[in-house]
């Protein structure tokens, strides 16, 4: 059955409670148009090109992307208009008649909002998650190593970094996806109730540094850096799996990222060929 963009953004508004998605600053429309004829709708954490061709095989021509499509967060294209991958990709999405929805901002309405509810979701953390403190959850004492190994093997995750000793007893966690200023960071860690801080990423050379001054001067602390991508990937899989109880004329799959990086031990690399 034929259903537009337009028709299925405003079951989205409805859903979603933002009146502001499709037409907001940042949720916006970054390619194609509202009256697109969507034949699938892929839900992704960043519309790579690779993503959007894992997308258009599948016959999925919407994307709805939590993060930018124009390598900036506002989706700001004057920098590129003379870039020849920012026109590639432009061409590609043409091409191939697609609709790119940037869905961020709706997304983080809330507490737990709809990124971390994913993760929750996918680590099976919902015994854990303090009822009155946001984003803060407490679990049996378990080794820092024991407990970051856990979530890598759940999540599929081979590059998160840790700061802070591997056999600390690990309770009191609070968690802020994707990226996370170096104050806020600061202040999470500094507070007496937390042990560890989960972060997706930040200002390296002031909070790695500040964690490191923090443990040294006695503080029984950590850090976990998940990578931006791999912090708030979930959201979309959680995503996908509500659109599918309000879109039932057209298929709604989460399309999976591979991992950006790679360790020197294990050098793979996963992404696509255009052609
Ligand atoms: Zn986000």
């Amino acid at each position: 059955m034929a259903i537009t963009a337009r028709e299925i953004i405003e079951r989205m508004r409805d859903k979603l409670g933002s009146e502001q998605i499709g037409v907001g600053r940042i949720d916006k429309i970054t390619a194609g148009s509202m009256d697109t004829e969507v034949r699938g709708i892929a839900s992704v954490i960043m519309v790579t090109l690779d993503a959007a061709k894992r997308a258009i095989d599948k016959g999925l021509n919407m994307v709805i992307t939590h993060e930018s499509t124009y390598f900036s967060h506002q989706d700001n294209t004057a920098q590129f208009q003379n870039d020849a991958t920012y026109k590639f990709k432009r061409d590609f999405f043409e091409k191939n008649n697609m609709i790119v929805l940037h869905l961020h901002d709706a997304l983080h309405i809330g507490s737990p909002d709809g990124i971390l509810k994913g993760l929750i979701k996918e680590m099976g953390w919902e015994n854990n998650l303090n009822p009155q403190g946001r984003n803060a959850f407490t679990f049996p004492s378990i080794p820092l190593a024991e407990f970051v190994q856990n979530m890598a093997k759940k999540l599929d995750i081979r590059t998160m970094r840790i700061e802070g000793d591997p056999k600390m007893p690990v309770s009191h966690i609070v968690t802020s996806l994707g990226n996370a200023g170096s104050d806020a960071c600061a202040r999470a860690i500094a507070r007496d109730d937390v042990d560890v801080f989960i972060i997706g990423e930040t200002d390296e050379w002031e909070t790695a540094g500040y964690v490191l001054d923090v443990i040294k001067a006695g503080k029984k602390k950590a850090i976990i850096y998940m990578g931006h991508m791999e912090s708030e990937q979930m959201g979309m899989k959680f995503l996908a799996a509500q659109m599918k109880e309000y879109i039932k004329e057209v298929p709604v799959e989460y399309v999976t990222l591979p991992e950006l990086f790679w360790r020197t031990k294990n050098p793979v690399w996963e992404f696509k060929k255009l052609s």
